[in-house]
């Protein structure tokens, strides 16, 4: 028994297993390899604006320590649990590995409903949760970072709650910060800019048109919504997004600056009048070029993979492809996958560059940023494709493979310990 059973769990332990026999990594190396190195969970008191005392949960997982320290978000979404966070943590891992990155995987979370919280319950959240965790976290330890849920005045908040227990300023704790407290130019862009340009390469490798072309996206957070504005930029029609609370669909394109204007006033991609309202279960079955899950864990299933009608299908979020939805994918050998850890690493790979320029107080500016941010990006797709190709297995297997491959030989050169 172990304490991480969840079925997102499962669905991480799952492909590892697959991907371990297409490697044949022997038996004794595999929970090494699969299970996470340490974990630490913790109760958060805090007092709501009402005067009562609520105690939140939290969680931080750090898979493997191996390649230096561990990398990773905190969630803040009602259904974080740990085996959640354990999953996720582990497919840090596989990123970071596949982007050449020198860190082990991590994730955390707080079950909380953020939207149900004011502000100033949100800074008490965060900062009590900090201080529980201080002694796991470090710039040579665990830098956490945001994720769904959280974003950079959070990030401040850790910071200060971290520097303020240690005595001075130890902007290298987190990333995604604010850029005035030493977060990175192009940090808060990055995990979307690099969805849109992995989605371009794959129309490339399939001689479709980014102008001519059209795209779902579900989920219009960070990632989808940077997303869509990068894609739209190169002409292509936006014609879906969902969010939690609503979905809407124009086949002629939909304007994202009001979509933007709409959402900033009222939370939500629901009520915008200026496209259709649709099921949001349905506006994923539509007909698009590109479809790019940027939300929750899980959502191309056994049901409905087979009515995809996409080209590509760019996976922004962590995990939102099960693995019998990909057999199903595999079958019909007409969507070309852009895997989870190779399509959304853009936002670590902008943070490892976050954490360098905090080590040495040396900050670049957005071109220096970007230009590294591509080249990187574009050497694991080219290494992922090259490797599918070569060895006859689907773009996510041959990512994890990488990955995977990477952690396992690093295992073995250092021994047990690690
Ligand atoms: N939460 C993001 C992810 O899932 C970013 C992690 C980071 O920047 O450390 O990749």
């Amino acid at each position: 028994m172990h304490p991480y059973d969840h079925p997102t769990f499962r669905m991480a332990c799952e492909q590892f297993e697959l991907v371990a026999d297409f490697l044949e990594i022997p038996q004794g190396d595999r929970a090494r390899l699969c299970m996470p190195k340490r974990a630490l969970s913790v109760s958060i008191p805090i007092h709501r604006d009402s005067g009562a005392t609520e105690v939140f949960y939290g969680y931080r997982v750090q898979h493997h320590l191996t390649l230096g320290p561990t990398k990773g978000g905190i969630r803040y979404h009602p259904e974080v649990t740990l085996g959640e966070v354990a999953a996720l943590a582990m497919w840090m891992s596989w990123k970071c590995a596949l982007a050449g990155l020198p860190y082990g995987g991590a994730k955390g979370g707080v079950a909380c409903d953020p939207a149900t919280l004011s502000a100033t319950e949100l800074e008490r959240l965060t900062r009590r949760f900090t201080q529980e965790i201080i002694p796991f976290i470090g710039p040579q330890i665990d830098i956490p970072a945001p994720d769904l849920g959280t974003h950079e005045q959070i990030m401040a908040w850790m910071m200060d709650t971290y520097s303020t227990h240690h005595g001075h300023s130890v902007p290298g704790v987190v990333t995604g910060k604010p850029v005035s407290l030493g977060g990175s130019v192009g940090r808060r862009e990055a995990t979307g800019r690099g969805v849109a340009f992995l989605a371009n390469r794959a129309m490339d490798s399939l001689g479709l048109r980014a102008d001519q072309a059209t795209a779902i996206i579900q989920g219009f957070g960070n990632v989808g919504s940077v997303t869509a504005q990068c894609l739209a930029r190169h002409g292509t029609r936006i014609v879906g997004v969902a969010d939690a609370r609503g979905a809407i669909y124009r086949p002629t394109g939909i304007p994202l600056q009001e979509l933007e204007a709409h959402v900033a006033r009222h939370g939500s991609v629901a009520g915008f009048t200026e496209a259709e309202a649709i099921d949001p279960a349905a506006l994923l079955i539509q007909p698009c070029d590109v479809l790019v899950p940027a939300a929750l864990e899980r959502q191309i299933t056994e049901h409905n993979a087979l009515q995809l009608r996409c080209r590509v299908l760019a996976e922004g979020a962590n995990g939102p492809t099960t693995p019998a939805a990909d057999r199903l994918l595999a079958q019909r050998g007409d969507v070309l996958v852009v895997p989870d850890i190779l399509c959304n690493a853009g936002g670590v790979v902008v943070s490892y560059f976050e954490w360098v320029q905090d080590l040495q107080s040396f900050f670049w500016n957005e071109t220096e940023v970007v230009d590294r941010l591509y080249r990187i990006l574009e050497g694991a797709f080219a290494q992922t494709y090259k490797f599918s190709r070569d060895r006859q297995v689907s773009p996510r297997t041959a990512a994890l493979a990488l990955g995977i491959e990477r952690v396992w030989k690093a295992k073995k050169l250092r021994g047990l310990f690690p």
